[in-house]
């Protein structure tokens, strides 16, 4: 059964070990950030850091880990129909849309999607790291390391699908930054396979 997030917000659920998350884009052009913590052991979560370090590339396809702070294998990427996705940037929040944006009255953007979808499982706002941004379009420049956040490549009905390498608490949001969804926002779709 696919469920829908809606634009601008967040969902929070468990994946056990050996199932699959599959994150659709059914519009296209939509980012989702993707947040992994270890069920048994919350303390445990996603790095980018140590998943970019052991792959040495920054775009993650198909048979490529995703490892934790403790550098076990979280989830592995079983499936990829767009092959750009970003693992650079934090989560967009409050403090994006008034320092980016310039916005007086910011949106909580996905770090307080992800805040509050996570707050079930007693995870702290800080110990939200860096997510895997699914769909998430950032190009870099190679000699200077300028980055740009461009819009995602992703169209009506791609896809990403997950194995989940242990049991996990997954946050997982529809993007809430002009930017990054190419000047709209619109839903995410995920589903739970065995
Ligand atoms: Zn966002």
């Amino acid at each position: 059964m696919r469920h829908e997030i809606a634009p601008r917000s967040g969902a929070g659920f468990e994946l056990k070990a050996g199932e699959t998350l599959t994150v659709y884009d059914p519009r296209g052009e939509q980012v989702a950030d993707l947040l992994a913590y270890n069920l048994a052991d919350p303390a445990e979560v996603i790095s980018s850091g140590r998943t970019l370090d052991y792959a040495s590339r920054i775009y993650l396809t198909t048979g490529d880990p995703l490892y934790s702070n403790r550098s076990k294998v979280m989830l592995e990427i079983l499936d990829d129909t767009v092959g750009r996705h970003d693992f650079l940037l934090t989560p967009c929040s409050k403090d994006t849309f008034r320092i980016i944006y310039g916005d007086t009255d910011p949106h909580r953007g996905c770090f307080g999607n992800l805040a509050a979808a996570l707050a079930p499982w007693g995870i702290h706002p800080d110990a939200i790291p860096t997510a895997f941004n699914c769909f998430m379009n950032v190009a870099v420049d190679g000699a200077t390391g300028a980055i740009s956040v461009d819009p995602p490549r992703s169209r009506a009905g791609d896809r990403i699908a997950f194995v989940a390498k242990m049991d996990l608490i997954i946050g997982l949001t529809a993007c809430s930054a002009l930017q990054s969804n190419n000047g709209s926002f619109k839903p995410i779709e995920y589903e739970i396979t065995l």
